[in-house]
């Protein structure tokens, strides 16, 4: 393994990417060699440095991946469609894959797993340790509080963001369905409108706010008669998703095949 461990980031022009990259380029353990946007991104052909200044290595922004390249890891921001030719190309080239994009279907739940077994293979709804803390307060609040509390999930992003609930949000629902030895798909409650009755016992109910520039909000409320305990994590950046991404990536690159979580890493 070379001591710096060479990146790809796939999705290089989004917003994520951009962020990925900066991080990256600061650090002095990784290094950027390879870049990867759409064929119809504005940026395939700029170099690197255009973007980034002095600091940035000596290449451009492509669509493919140079076939003589040996990468380390991977690391994916897309959205669902693109995410099928990140996994692909890093099971062909056999690149350790670290991958944050969400509103990914079962089946690509599965291909991820699938790959587990033949690359090291992470993907995280959420890279920030907050929220990793906040997922193990979330289970440690579910197995302790009884099931008569109820538990609702209520989370904030930016008005571009292409899937609802949030990836964490649905995370944070997993971890109390699995406390209470539940199936999260029944007790699921997305959203209520019109003459919706009581609330159903059990469910895990989710609300979602979409504006403006929010990065990231989340909170689980537990509620009884007379009292009620809430849960927040806030992020401010998303730069606090991007470190973790880019330390899950250096990470990943020395591990076997398997799939892992962002807790192998962050502790
Ligand atoms: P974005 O729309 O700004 O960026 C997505 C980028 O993917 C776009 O630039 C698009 O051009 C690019 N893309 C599409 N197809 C591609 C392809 N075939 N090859 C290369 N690039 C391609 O979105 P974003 O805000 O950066 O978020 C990206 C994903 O990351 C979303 O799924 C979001 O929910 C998720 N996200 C996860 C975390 C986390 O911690 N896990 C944090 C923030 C966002």
């Amino acid at each position: 393994m070379p001591n710096k461990i060479r990146l790809v980031v796939h999705g290089a022009a989004g917003r994520m990417g951009q962020s990925v990259l900066r991080i990256a380029l600061e650090r002095d353990d990784c290094e950027v060699c390879a870049a990867l946007a759409p064929s119809q991104s504005t940026l395939i052909g700029e170099p690197l440095s255009q973007v980034y200044g002095k600091g940035a290595p000596d290449i451009e922004f492509t669509s493919q991946l140079d076939p003589d390249l040996l990468p380390d890891a991977m690391i994916d921001f897309t959205g669902a469609r693109a995410f099928d030719t990140a996994l692909g190309l890093a099971v062909g080239r056999r690149i350790p894959f670290v991958s944050g994009t969400t509103g990914l279907s079962d089946d690509q739940r599965l291909a991820l797993a699938d790959a587990g077994r033949s690359i090291p293979v992470l993907w995280a709804a959420n890279f920030s340790l907050g929220v990793a803390l906040l997922r193990r307060m979330t289970a440690v609040a579910a197995t302790v509080l009884p099931a008569e509390f109820d538990a609702e999930i209520i989370e904030a992003h930016h008005k571009f963001k292409q899937d609802s609930p949030s990836g964490t949000a649905l995370a944070l629902g997993r971890a109390i369905a699995q406390a209470r030895r539940v199936d999260f798909d029944s007790v699921a409650r997305y959203g209520r409108a019109g003459v919706t009755g009581p609330r159903r016992d059990g469910d895990i109910g989710f609300s979602v706010v979409r504006a403006a520039d929010i990065v990231g909000e989340h909170t689980v409320l537990f509620a009884a008669p007379g009292e009620r305990i809430e849960l927040t994590h806030r992020a401010g950046s998303r730069a606090v998703f991007a470190h973790g991404a880019v330390r899950a990536a250096i990470w990943l690159a020395r591990q076997r095949a398997g799939t892992y979580d962002i807790t192998d890493v962050l502790g």
